[in-house]
């Protein structure tokens, strides 16, 4: 079991039991929602270039 921040909203997503996940870059994103993930997949750039948990912002 595991937490993750869904970067949409901030809301905390259990990944076991979270369905909406997408992946961008080599890292899957987790989601309260299909709404929240129609946005990642929308404009993903525009949520992992400023993560509402502010962890692991790497840009290599
Ligand atoms: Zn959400």
């Amino acid at each position: 079991m595991a937490r993750v921040q869904d970067v949409v909203c901030g809301m905390t997503v259990d990944t076991d039991i979270a369905s909406h996940k997408s992946n961008y870059k080599d890292r899957t994103y987790y989601f309260c929602s299909p709404g929240c993930k129609t946005a990642f997949e929308g404009e993903p750039e525009k949520y992992v270039s400023n993560p509402a948990g502010g962890r692991e912002n790497r840009n290599d």
